[in-house]
């Protein structure tokens, strides 16, 4: 009798633990998705009817920025919660020391299974991954090569379909289901050079696609570095790669006929109407616009098949599902491609998280947070202990609907890959709810935006006599920041050579 009654404790103890002490995750990564193509986030450009899902059932943060607005640094510092000044990743240029501490790591010294499918993009191999398959480098759309901890592998077809494919798979077939898991579902896309899923290779020919006020910026009222950059959808945007007036490369022959079946009489209008001036620049914007909103429908499509999936196994319930990108982009605004600026639309990422029971459906959050927070919150959303020496701060609390009163005021920026791709000067900054002031450090030239009176950035006014007062108290803050994450006072100074092209 005794032992059917340990049976049964234990087969109580089984279910209570089964049915959800410790939650699992679903991190959804994207890479360079701009929150004005999320319909959640007001979007005139698209509609992401799953992306939307995540938000109607869970809470969409309005005010969530990176560090450093580019792919690899971006990604250490989701996987640290660290600075890059602290966690090494500075440009895209570096080697990610995946011998130290990160997130996943932890989560496994927390009981947790972790895996990880797509983009990875830091050159050293995933660490803190029980399972793994990446992306060579930044990846292709079509027909990618795996690195996988048992060697590389071929896949044919859509890129963004294969990760949620190889996501989904392990799910059902590989993962162990006693334990609770971390799982990472990380995309190419929307990255350059936006090559759409065939499926969606004719969406948007029947309609022009919104253009954002300041597509034809001409960048007055702003220091040097806003017009001396190199991306420029008018000027730095090129024929055959960015707008496929030639087929692109890497498609097997079945894809490449559906290919020059859609986009060749496209390209043969255009060369037609000999456009020029602004009409070309409208041509080149459209041309852009609906490849780039392409590739998001095939994600947003992926999205809805993990939550499909989620929902009818019933594991909805005890997962949090987190959706996110590596940083925003310019999707036309300031005339731009890319991203790098401390200026909003880079600097600003989305973030969308789902946790039935715990977070309030269709919630919205203002606060200040950043991707600096990631790595902290996943480990109080598993109940593992925060190290003290990451920099963020935990957004649970904010999940649930109440802000701490000593809650973050201001945030910092920092952004170094100068010389570099797109010619974008080096900066750091601070920005509080109204504010922004940034440092063009090498360059010594600042600029301040009042993001009330000038959501778009079109007028700095540093040296307005009526802002003397913001500017003291801004450059205040920045000190204080700088002290408290602990940023070198150097900066990681550029080399002789390069501080003489500057
Ligand atoms: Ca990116």
């Amino acid at each position: 009798m005794k032992s059917y009654y340990i049976l049964y404790l234990f087969l109580i103890g089984s279910v209570f633990w089964a049915s959800g002490k410790q939650p699992n995750i679903l991190f959804i990564f994207s890479d360079d998705h701009a929150y004005q193509a999320i319909s959640a986030y007001g979007s005139n450009r698209n509609q992401t009817p799953n992306l939307d899902r995540l938000a109607n059932e869970g809470m969409r943060f309005d005010r969530a920025f990176v560090t450093n607005s580019i792919c690899a640094p971006s990604r250490a510092v989701v996987l640290t919660g660290k600075h890059s000044h602290l966690n090494g990743q500075f440009t895209n240029k570096e080697t990610f020391d995946g011998s130290q501490q990160t997130f996943p790591k932890l989560l496994q010294k927390a009981g947790y299974q972790t895996a990880l499918f797509g983009k990875w993009h830091l050159k050293s191999s995933p660490t803190g991954f029980d399972s793994w398959e990446v992306l060579r480098g930044q990846g292709p759309y079509y027909n990618p090569l795996f690195l996988t901890k048992k060697g590389r592998k071929n896949i044919t077809g859509y890129t963004t379909n294969i990760i949620t494919d190889r996501t989904l798979n392990w799910l059902k077939n590989e993962r162990d289901k006693e334990k609770p898991f971390f799982l990472c579902s990380w995309h190419k896309a929307p990255h350059r050079n936006w090559l759409p899923a065939p499926k969606y290779m004719s969406k948007y020919d029947d309609r022009d696609i919104p253009e954002p006020e300041t597509l034809r910026d001409n960048y007055e009222n702003r220091l040097s570095p806003a017009s001396t950059q190199a991306m420029t959808i008018d000027k730095h945007m090129r024929d055959d790669w960015d707008f496929k007036l030639t087929t692109p490369k890497g498609f097997n022959n079945e894809q490449k006929r559906i290919w020059e079946a859609t986009y060749e009489p496209k390209n043969k209008a255009f060369r037609e109407a000999k456009l020029e001036g602004d009409d070309l620049l409208k041509w080149k914007y459209q041309r852009y616009a609906k490849d780039y909103l392409r590739c998001i429908d095939s994600v947003d499509e992926n999205i809805g098949r993990l939550l499909d999936y989620l929902d009818q196994t019933g594991l909805s319930k005890n997962t949090v599902v987190v959706y996110s990108s590596d940083q925003g982009w310019y999707l036309g605004e300031h005339g731009w491609y890319d991203k790098r600026w401390m200026y909003e639309e880079s600097f600003r990422t989305p973030l969308l998280v789902r946790w039935p029971g715990t977070i309030e459906p269709g919630s919205v959050n203002m606060d200040l947070v950043q991707n600096l927070d990631y790595a902290q919150t996943f480990l109080d959303i598993c109940e593992a202990k925060q190290p003290t020496d990451m920099q963020g701060r935990s957004l649970l609390s904010l999940l649930k609907g109440e802000t701490p009163e000593d809650w973050r005021k201001s945030i910092y920026y920092q952004y170094y890959e100068f010389p570099g791709s797109h010619n974008v000067r080096r900066h750091y900054g601070v920005r509080n709810h109204r504010y922004k002031l940034i440092h063009f450090y090498m360059i010594d030239g600042w600029e301040l935006y009042d993001l009330q009176n000038d959501p778009n950035e079109m007028k700095s006014v540093y040296g307005e006599p009526e802002y003397e007062q913001i500017r003291n108290v801004m450059k205040k803050e920045l000190i204080r920041l700088r002290k408290k994450y602990l940023v070198p006072e150097d900066n990681r100074p550029l080399p002789k050579e390069i501080k003489e092209i500057y």
